[in-house]
C-alpha cells in the first residue's frame, strides 16, 4: 500500500504533469505542455492542478526533517472523505478515486497514488478561514491575558479546552512564503476580498464548521478548531471550498470521551492532530535557527494518531 512506501518528502516526477509550486506540504502540478519552454510552469494559466500532500510535517511556520512516513496518504484520504461528505459546498475536485473509480481512471500517475487530488484551479483568497468550537492553543494565551479570541470578547471564567458559547470565525492574512500568518480582524477581510467575499466566506467556514462538527461528535471525536481555504471559480466566480479540509494538519480534533472525564489538560485535549509536533517542538526548541530533527517515538505517535482519526471518521475507509 502507498502507506509503506518511502516518505515522499520532495516532489516527484510525474508524467505528463509539470510541478508548479510547493508550499509547504502540498506540491503543485500543472498538465505539462509539450510546446512550453523550460521556464517555470505558471500555475495561473492552468485550468487544472493536481494537489499533492507531500509526508512533510510543519509546525510554527517551519518545514521540520524527517517526514511522516505516509502523512501525505492521510491528509488526502481525509479530506476527500470530508469533501464527499459536505455536499451542497462547491469544492474544488475535478475527479478522484470516489467518482472516477481509482486515481488511474480519475488520471491520477500511479506516483502520487493516494495522495493526489485533481482539482480546478481558483483563484484563492489570501485568507485562512479559521474557525474555533473550543478555547485553546493561541485563543486561551490571548484569553488569559484579554478574556478576548483574535479581539472578539468571551464570557470569564472559561478554562483550557473549554467549548466556546458559539463557534466563532476568525480569519488570518496569509503571509507569502517565509512569513508568518497574521490574525486579522473581520473588517480587514472586507478591506482585502470586499463585503460580499468576506461575509460569505464567514458564513460558510461556520455552516462548514457546524456540519463537520455534528458529524465528527457522532464519531466520538471533538473538532475543536480548523482552518478552511477557499477560491473563486475562474469561469463563474463562485466561492469554492479548496485545499485540504478538517485534516490533522489543518483543525484541532480531541477523543470526546476523554474531554469529558479527563482531569487534566492533556487528557481533555488528547490530540489527533499536529499538537504532539508542536508539543515536543516547543520544549525542545527557542524558535530562532533551524528546528532539531524529529525523534522517531514522536514521529510514530503522530502517525498513529493521524491513522486512528481516519478510522474513527471514515471507519474502514480503504487508505490507497
Ligand atoms: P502557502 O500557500 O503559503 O505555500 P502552505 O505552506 O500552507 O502555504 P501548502 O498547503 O503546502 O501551502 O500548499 C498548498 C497550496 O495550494 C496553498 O497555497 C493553497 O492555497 C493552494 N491551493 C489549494 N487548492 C488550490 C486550488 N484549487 N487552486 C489554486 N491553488 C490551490
Ligand atoms: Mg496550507
Amino acid at each position: 500500500t502507498a502507506l509503506d512506501q518511502p516518505t515522499a518528502s520532495t516532489p516527484l516526477d510525474l508524467p505528463g504533469w509539470r510541478h508548479a509550486y510547493s508550499g509547504k506540504v502540498r506540491d503543485l502540478y500543472v498538465p505539462a505542455d509539450p510546446a512550453a519552454d523550460a521556464a517555470a510552469p505558471d500555475l495561473n494559466a492552468a485550468s487544472r492542478v493536481l494537489v499533492v500532500a507531500s509526508d512533510r510535517v510543519s509546525a510554527f511556520d517551519h518545514v521540520l526533517e524527517p517526514g511522516i512516513p505516509g502523512k501525505g496518504v492521510l491528509l488526502t484520504t481525509l479530506s476527500l472523505w470530508w469533501f464527499g461528505q459536505l455536499a451542497g459546498i462547491p469544492n474544488h475536485l475535478l475527479a478522484n478515486t470516489a467518482t472516477a473509480g481509482t486515481d488511474d481512471a480519475a488520471g491520477i500517475p500511479a506516483a502520487a497514488a493516494g495522495r493526489a487530488m485533481l482539482c480546478r484551479t481558483l483563484d484563492m483568497f489570501p485568507i485562512e478561514c479559521v474557525v474555533r468550537g473550543y478555547l485553546t492553543g493561541s485563543g486561551w494565551k490571548e484569553y488569559q491575558a484579554s478574556q478576548t479570541v483574535c479581539g472578539l470578547p468571551l464570557p470569564a471564567g472559561l478554562q483550557n479546552g473549554d467549548r466556546l458559547p458559539e463557534p466563532i470565525y476568525t480569519p488570518a492574512w496569509k503571509a507569502p512564503m517565509g512569513e508568518h500568518d497574521e490574525n486579522i480582524s473581520f473588517e480587514r477581510t472586507v478591506e482585502l476580498v470586499g463585503a460580499d467575499v468576506a461575509a460569505e466566506l464567514r458564513r460558510l467556514s461556520l455552516e462548514t464548521f457546524r456540519r463537520a462538527s455534528a458529524i465528527a461528535e457522532q464519531n466520538g471525536v471533538i473538532l475543536a478548531d480548523t482552518k478552511f481555504e477557499f477560491g473563486a471559480d475562474r469561469a463563474t466566480g463562485e466561492i469554492t471550498l479548496a485545499d485540504e479540509v478538517l485534516t490533522s494538519d489543518s483543525s484541532r480534533y480531541w477523543d470526546a470521551v476523554l474531554w469529558q472525564t479527563g482531569t487534566t489538560p492533556e487528557q481533555r485535549m488528547s490530540s489527533f492532530d499536529k499538537q504532539i509536533v508542536r508539543d515536543w517542538l516547543s520544549a525542545h526548541w527557542d524558535q530562532t535557527g533551524t528546528p532539531p530533527a524529529l525523534p522517531e517515538d514522536i514521529i510514530e505517535r503522530t502517525a498513529a494518531r493521524y491513522r486512528e482519526l481516519l478510522t474513527r471518521l471514515a471507519g474502514d475507509t480503504p487508505v490507497a
